[in-house]
């Protein structure tokens, strides 16, 4: 988000700064995900998540056209079995056309087979705008235009307090070894896991605002040999993910998941079993037993959902009314994240021109 975010204002603004605490920039979410360009069917309507999606997932597809950055539309496949799960897949399709997903259709069980011939269910909701990116090469693109509008990338410099002062916000923390104090008008947090910590730092009541974070895990597997399927292919969502899906990368192998699991600490050791994802998988996938499962790696989701909560949009706001004018934060940008980065780019820059620029 930093990236998107500074990509953006850089176009139009000078003394744009992205300090990053780690040695690179993408280490921690953004290069532990599925790598998924999503469609829009999985948020409320009206909903930041819904808009973001919708619209990133074609500024992506633009974005990789323009500048050559590999990608598959390959489509997905979101499976049913059973009556209530069909019924679910109608309200996913209800849900996405509500956003402005006009391109879904359904499939059943026959027409499935002759997609993706391993896939044994009684309907699908098929969605083409669907794909995959590498997020490191979007990632990339993202750095070579901050570069390109002479914006600075600071890595191995954490923030680790944070004041108001006359001017703006006072940041000061540890860069490459030794302490930094820099005065900014505008401070954007977006800290990821850690975005909760920096709205605390500015003196915000992060359980009050309902800005606490909650560490939800989910763990990849990867199968080795011919690939089953060549599109996407995810269960009915039931709880707080997306339930453990069939991802191809561009090389056409595939991985399994992630699983949903909430954690206290970040720790990117993958925890579950083999077992677990079999089970799952071989609902839809019954030849799953055939083949040979390797540990891949885990993400971590920023959630705001808390194990027993409903839906929590993202939190992408101006602090004006908090006393804490040219104050963005962005807490909980989970999944679409990614697909929504362009968006939110866009987003967060015009909030800046419209409401702190002035
Ligand atoms: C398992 C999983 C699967 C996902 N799959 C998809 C998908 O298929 N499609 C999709 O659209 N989205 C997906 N997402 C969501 C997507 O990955 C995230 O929304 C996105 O990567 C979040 O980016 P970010 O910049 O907010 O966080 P991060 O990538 O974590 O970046 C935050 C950065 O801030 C830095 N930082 C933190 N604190 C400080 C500090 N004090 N000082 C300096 N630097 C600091 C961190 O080091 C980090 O580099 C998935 C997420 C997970 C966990």
């Amino acid at each position: 988000m930093g990236l998107a975010v500074a990509a953006q204002l850089s176009e139009r603004n000078e003394a744009v700064y992205v300090f990053e605490k780690n040695e690179r920039f993408g280490q921690e979410t953004s290069s532990h995900n599925s790598g998924v360009i999503h469609s829009g069917i999985h948020y409320p309507k009206d909903s930041l998540k819904a808009n973001l999606c919708v619209k990133g997932n074609s500024m992506i597809y633009e974005i990789c056209e323009r500048y050559k950055i590999p990608y598959k539309k390959l489509g997905k496949l979101t499976v049913a079995i059973g009556e209530e799960e069909i019924e679910e897949l109608e309200k996913l399709m209800q849900m996405g056309e509500d956003n402005g997903v006009k391109d879904l259709k359904f499939f059943d069980g026959i027409e499935v087979k002759k997609l993706e011939p391993k896939v044994e269910v009684e309907k699908a909701l098929y969605s083409p705008s669907t794909g995959i990116v590498e997020p490191d090469e979007l990632m990339n693109h993202f750095y070579a235009q901050i570069r390109n509008n002479r914006a600075i990338v600071a890595t191995e410099t954490e923030v680790t307090g944070l004041r108001k002062t006359d001017f703006g916000y006072e940041l000061t923390g540890m860069s490459v070894g030794e302490k930094f104090m820099v005065e900014a008008k505008t401070v954007i947090n977006c800290a990821g896991l850690y975005s909760d910590k920096i709205a605390a730092m500015i003196g915000l009541d992060v359980d009050k605002l309902g800005y606490r974070l909650h560490y939800c895990k989910g763990d990849y597997f990867r199968l080795s040999g011919r690939p089953p399927v060549k599109m996407l292919v995810y269960p009915v969502p039931k709880g707080p993910g997306l339930g453990i899906h069939l991802t191809p990368d561009l090389s056409g192998a595939v991985r399994l998941g992630p699983n949903t699991y909430y954690v206290n600490n970040i720790d990117y050791n993958v925890e579950s079993s083999e077992k677990e994802f079999r089970e799952d998988v071989r609902r839809f996938l019954p030849s799953i037993l055939d083949y040979d499962i390797q540990i891949d790696s885990a993400g971590i989701r920023p959630k705001l959902q808390g194990p027993k909560d409903s839906f929590r949009d993202f939190v992408i706001r101006h602090e004006a009314d908090k006393e804490l004018f040219g104050f963005i934060n962005l807490i909980g940008i989970e999944s679409p994240g990614l697909t929504a980065a362009p968006a939110i780019g866009d987003f967060v820059s015009e909030m800046y021109e419209n409401e702190i620029k002035r």
